[in-house]
């Protein structure tokens, strides 16, 4: 694995990520999969540069582990975590080497050890014990697993971060967990403060940023992150909400079976969505209409629609950055946003 840089401007950046063969262009974000029914395969109808799905979820799902490649029908660069969360909400206690045997069998191009996402109700030592957890397993993957493994580590406090970090070697690619969930919901300052710690601390590695909005992938981008990941383009399409580019979600449908009321976001506006044309492939053959529809067409449709919005902000991210606009075009996004007081602290701290 390699990571090389291209282009940089402020603390954003451009470079090419060099894995199993594969050349991964980032910014990027890898847009999540689950093989529950009825979920789409965006790839199936345009470009996706890379996918990241959870070896708890093959096994629950039952899938096939030497098949995984064909079953996707997926030739981009496929990153496998654990299912770390899934397997915490869900309170499971699923053995390490089941981990590593169906990532072993599947042959991810990059493999996440099992992890142990912290929560903000843990108290210390519970923190702790898992972020102990989480490092013991970066080195038994390191020692077990016969392909290349990445190092993961949590936190969201300074000093969990730097602990973990001081724990490790340089590592060519770093994926972080917890950290974005809770301090969007806790102190998302901070989340600012920390992700420039982090950066100044591995300038020349790959940092990845697990399950984070699309909004918030933009700033990321902007303090230096590398990519990121996300399933809210499903999780918006199952409750009805699709996106427009450089906006959060917006609520378009009721949802049928098992939520009964409406998404939690604001309308769309019909108009301004038309406005917009939007080059997805749904859009381009199907009246606006369609993506109002209830079940499992509904859910593909606006699956699709919105991992087409969520793929193609890195490219034009990547673009904004070489040309070193990156600022002026994050403001933009912000300033009609909820969370322009967030871009406002990153610029007045970090990015003049
Ligand atoms: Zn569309």
């Amino acid at each position: 694995m390699k990571f090389q840089i291209h282009d940089m401007d402020g603390w954003a950046r451009t470079g090419t990520l060099s894995v199993n063969g594969k050349s991964l262009l980032s910014p990027c974000i890898f847009l999540g999969h689950s093989f529950k029914r009825g979920n789409p395969l965006p790839w199936h109808y345009f470009n996706v540069d890379s996918l990241l799905i959870n070896a708890y979820d093959l096994l629950v799902q039952k899938i096939d582990v030497t098949r995984v490649r064909q079953i996707l029908d997926f030739d981009g660069v496929l990153m496998m975590d654990s299912g770390g969360y899934q397997i915490q909400r869900l309170q499971k206690d699923i053995d390490l080497e089941t981990i590593i045997q169906i990532q072993e069998a599947s042959k991810p191009d990059i493999a996440i050890p099992l992890d142990y996402p912290l929560t903000p109700k843990m108290d210390n030592k519970e923190v702790h014990s898992r972020i102990m957890k989480t490092f013991r397993n970066n080195i038994h993957w390191r020692e077990s697993y016969p392909y290349e493994s990445i190092p993961v580590i949590h936190g969201y406090n300074e000093k969990h971060l730097i602990d973990q970090m001081n724990n490790l070697d340089t590592p060519d690619f770093l994926a972080i967990g917890s950290f974005v969930p809770i301090l969007m919901y806790s102190d998302r300052k901070r989340l600012v403060d920390l992700l420039i710690t982090v950066r100044k601390k591995y300038p020349d590695t790959f940092i990845h940023f697990f399950g984070v909005s699309y909004l918030v992938a933009f700033l990321l981008f902007l303090l230096g992150a590398d990519s990121v990941d996300t399933s809210a383009h499903l999780h918006n399409a199952r409750y009805g909400s699709i996106h427009l580019q450089h906006t959060g979600p917006r609520a378009i449908a009721i949802n049928t079976k098992k939520r009964k009321r409406p998404s939690v976001h604001k309308l769309i506006e019909k108009e301004k969505f038309l406005n917009e044309s939007c080059g997805c492939p749904i859009c381009h053959y199907l009246e606006f209409d369609h993506l109002k529809a209830r079940g499992v067409r509904g859910l593909q449709l606006r699956g699709i629609h919105n991992a087409w919005v969520y793929t193609s902000a890195p490219a034009e991210l990547r673009q904004i950055i070489e040309e070193k606009k990156a600022t002026l075009f994050i403001e933009k996004i912000f300033s009609q946003s909820g969370l322009y007081y967030l871009y406002k602290y990153a610029k007045r701290n970090y990015l003049t």
